[in-house]
């Protein structure tokens, strides 16, 4: 068995991933390795090794889903013989396990950086991962994240494992009947035909148990290899468990609430004893979006088992976790009611009776009275952010009254943008383009936006091939999809072969792909079906639209559009020029946004936390059509795209009629024109199209959104969590006894005697010099037993900025003696403040082991 070290350093820890049982009947010794490659994620990011899967067998490799474990089982030996004494295909395997080998081992852009840092362990926890679609464990957006965190952090080299859940039936597959409505299928998939291995522990597969509602449920444990990572899945289908604990896992987002909070609790509860089996103790912490948050419960617990008080482990515990939000608005927080974690959690309870009600205070929303998993993330978490800079904001406004009397923008949450993994979703001969006419590390420094420079000298005339070639696969893909709908739909023979005509590669493409929730308001263009019809069907300048997505299950307005855009799509005028195709999974998508010409992206402002197709399309050229929300309003410039309406807030209604506006006003005075005014070759689309990707690329990629998060999350916090529990947790211990010493003391800290001496040295100015438009503050501050020295007093006023007003703030300096515990502090700030209350005065305790400014949150304020 491989210990943490191997682990993260992704070597040596064959040995503990079991064999594929498949591996008696042995590939030729020539093509031997293939099986590894089959077993390796790496796979789904390197063209040349998916090529060299699809070439043993184009059919079968279509069929099985792009699986290559599936292939390599079903392929008979004569095949695999003839395979391996194919010297062309020999000649591509040595190539590719060159690659690969090289891969596995050259020394990545961390331990190049951070050299000093060998020791930091970060473990992952989400409850999807997108990697490739043949492990079909994501929903859309944010298992995608997820996956592409994975895929980066593996390029770089992070010391980073991933935790997740092994859904038996996946998420569910979709099809739309002949009546546009949503079927969902769900299949059982065979754990031993996917890119994943049992992890194995004295020679069986490794399980942890934990207990459930009074229930102990066993779990087993699996491992993808994503390139030099691991990531551990976990999944209830043991013999040991009664039939519905085996189905816990069965679903991703599927049951009830109960069903979502044992999920959870595996994930959560379970991840933690995986890490802990394998002898893995990281010191980050990473919950990726609140479903994840009760691994710091179990954390809590082992510290607690330890002999340590309470507020020292809840200390401990924050000074290893990081959170991530992905949520905008509180109605998508998961939320279960105390009662309900009470009686699932009741094992922990009647281990720390003591310490229950303090732990479930940890995720208790007071407002409403329910247990919040992103609220127990946020006390929890030393660190957190969003996933756009506006959604930072919005995340910051949410949270407000975590902090006590703070101006929101000081609300210690953070932004770190989404981006997605470039060498994923860029097109095969954009890579091409980009190996020929970039410098050769535009790929491992592609977050250097220098590198990006070049993209002016790639001529238009190839960049406008590889973009026709990609569309026509597109358009080939959609129209496959759609006979095979019909066919399955039993339509007639002449709606299954008129289906051959539908979509014209040469007319100006747009797609529309993402899960159906009905904020993202798929059916908005639609709003003027009248207005639309003469755009579409402008024979000299024809458009059309391609949709995708699926629709949750229980999600019966989100199922409502899809029927709404396939009955538009049904209709004479927008037959074969508006379509909409079923089951939009990653290989879709990956049509999709390297095919169409424009991304449209109209969800309701600000919903959408960031985004992430536009970013995949943006890298291949596609030009982004989108409301100023998430990612794009800090992507677009002006130049490399478009924006539907304004920035500013409106309600829902007001939103929709501006965004309605203003689409049809660009796509007939900017968008359509543009594409259509030139002959054969649109250069200055093209032109866009290189500022798109010039501008987009070397931002909206996961290696520049790895490198942040290790920047400015991972090793400060690694930092922190090692220096809180050396010498026996003398950090975490005194960091406790500060807050609880705070805590009970603050109500004693008082600001008294202010002093506001406006522009007290005007009279000594010469009439011909400008007075120092400035004013001296003074105030006593009362400390009562706190030691002023752990606190910071401030001044704080609001500046003119533009059209709005920003919070200023100024540290004030002490000046006389402390006095009975009182001391007198001077600070000057301008003195033409004319609106409203002109400043306050505040004191806040300090500490330079807080993760950040208002751990505590006690500030005592002049203003309420
Ligand atoms: C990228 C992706 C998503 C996320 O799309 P958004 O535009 O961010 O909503 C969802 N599903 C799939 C299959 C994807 O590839």
């Amino acid at each position: 068995m491989g210990n943490y070290d191997d682990v993260y350093k992704g070597r040596e820890y064959s040995d503990m991933i079991a064999a594929d049982p498949q591996e008696a009947k042995g590939l030729p010794q020539a093509i031997e390795r293939l099986r590894e490659l089959a077993f390796n994620l790496w796979f789904s990011w390197n063209h040349d090794a998916l090529q060299l899967f699809e070439s043993m067998d184009p059919g079968r490799w279509k069929a099985l889903g792009h699986n290559p474990v599936r292939l390599l089982h079903e392929l008979e030996d004569p095949q695999l013989e003839a395979l391996s004494q194919n010297t062309d295909f020999v000649e591509r395997y040595r190539q590719v396990m060159l690659r690969f080998d090289t891969y596995m081992n050259e020394p990545g852009w961390y331990s190049t950086n951070y050299a000093a840092e060998a020791s930091v362990q970060i473990a992952y926890f989400s409850a999807e991962f997108g990697f490739h679609e043949s492990l079909p464990i994501y929903s859309g957006g944010l298992g995608i994240l997820a996956g592409d965190h994975i895929k980066s952090s593996s390029d770089l080299g992070l010391p980073l494992a991933g935790v997740g859940l092994l859904y038996k039936k996946g998420y569910f597959t979709q099809k739309i009947d002949a009546s546009g409505s949503q079927q969902s299928e769900l299949f059982p998939y065979d754990f031993e035909q996917l890119p994943i291995r049992p992890v194995l522990q004295n020679d069986q597969q490794l399980t942890v148990s934990l207990d459930i509602s009074g229930r102990t449920i066993t779990v087993l444990v699996w491992a993808a290899k994503v390139g030099r990572n691991l990531v551990f899945l976990l999944d209830t289908d043991h013999e040991a468990n009664n039939d519905t604990d085996k189905a816990l896992t069965a679903q991703l987002y599927g049951g009830n609430q109960d069903m979502r909070i044992a999920q959870e609790m595996v994930l959560g509860i379970g991840g933690v004893k995986v890490l802990r089996a394998l002898g893995i103790y990281p010191n980050v912490y990473h919950i990726n979006e609140g479903h994840a948050a009760f691994l710091t419960l179990e954390r809590l617990k082992e510290l607690l088992h330890l002999g340590l008080p309470f507020h020292v482990a809840v200390e401990t515990v924050r000074s290893a976790t990081v959170f991530t939000t992905h949520t905008p608005v509180p109605a998508g927080h998961d939320t279960f009611s105390v009662g309900m974690v009470e009686h699932y959690l009741g094992h922990l309870f009647s281990e720390l009776p003591k310490h229950k009600q303090s732990i479930i205070s940890l995720g208790l929303d007071h407002k409403s009275g329910q247990f919040n998993m992103t609220h127990l993330a946020m006390n929890t978490a030393g660190l957190r952010n969003g996933v756009s800079k506006l959604h930072g904001q919005v995340s910051r406004e949410m949270f407000k009254e975590f902090h006590g009397h703070i101006d929101a923008s000081e609300v210690p949450i953070s932004s770190i943008t989404n981006g997605v993994h470039l060498d994923t979703w860029t097109a095969p001969a954009w890579k091409e383009l980009f190996d020929r006419f970039l410098p050769g590390t535009w790929r491992a420094e592609q977050s250097n936006e220098h590198q990006w420079a070049q993209i002016e000298v790639i001529p238009d005339e190839s960049i406008w091939k590889v973009h026709q070639h990609l569309k026509e696969d597109l358009v080939r893909y959609a129209r496959n999809s759609l006979m095979e709908q019909r066919k399955r739909n039993g339509e007639s023979e002449e709606r299954i072969e008129e289906v051959r005509h539908y979509l014209n590669p040469k007319a100006l493409t747009i797609g529309f792909a993402r899960r159906f929730a009905t904020y993202k308001r798929a059916n908005l263009i639609f709003n003027d079906l009248y207005r639309l019809k003469k755009l579409i069907n402008n024979p000299e300048r024809p458009v059309q639209f391609i949709f995708a997505g699926k629709a949750h299950p229980a999600d019966y307005p989100g199922q409502d559009l899809i029927r709404e855009i396939y009955r538009i799509s049904q209709l004479k005028e927008f037959l074969g020029k508006v379509v909409i195709l079923e089951n939009y999974d990653i290989n879709m998508a990956r049509y999709l946004v390297q095919g169409v010409d424009v991304w449209l992206n109209n969800p309701r402002r600000p919903l959408e936390a960031s985004g992430t197709s536009g970013q995949k399309a943006a890298m291949n050229g596609v030009l982004n059509f989108s409301v100023l929300d998430g990612w794009w309003e800090e992507g677009y410039n002006g130049m490399n795209g478009w924006a539907i309406g304004s920035a500013g807030a409106a309600d829902w209604a007001a939103q929709e009629k501006e965004n309605t506006k203003a689409i049809y006003h660009l796509l007939e005075n900017e968008i359509i024109p543009l594409y259509y005014n030139q002959g054969e070759i649109p250069h200055q689309w093209i032109g866009r199209m290189k500022r798109s990707v010039q501008s987009l690329s070397p931002v909206y990629n996961t290696h520049r959104m790895v490198q942040d998060y290790t920047n400015l999350s991972y090793v400060p916090t690694a930092k922190r969590a090692r220096l809180f529990v050396a010498d026996n947790y003398d950090v975490a211990t005194k960091v406790a006894d500060y807050k609880q010493f705070i805590r009970s003391n603050w109500h004693q800290v008082r600001i008294m005697n202010i002093d506001d001496h406006a522009d007290k040295s005007t009279s000594d100015v010469p009439l011909d010099e400008i007075p120092p438009s400035t004013k001296e503050i003074t105030a006593q501050i009362h400390f009562g037993p706190i030691w002023p020295q752990d606190t910071a007093v401030e001044v704080i006023y609001y500046a003119e900025n533009g059209e709005t007003w920003e919070q200023k703030i100024i540290l004030m300096a002490p000046i006389g003696e402390l006095i009975e515990q009182s001391q007198r502090f001077q600070a000057t700030i301008p003195s033409h403040l004319v609106h409203g209350p002109h400043f306050s005065i505040r004191v806040r305790p300090i500490s330079t082991n807080f993760a950040h400014s208002f751990e505590l949150s006690l500030v005592t304020s002049t203003l309420s």
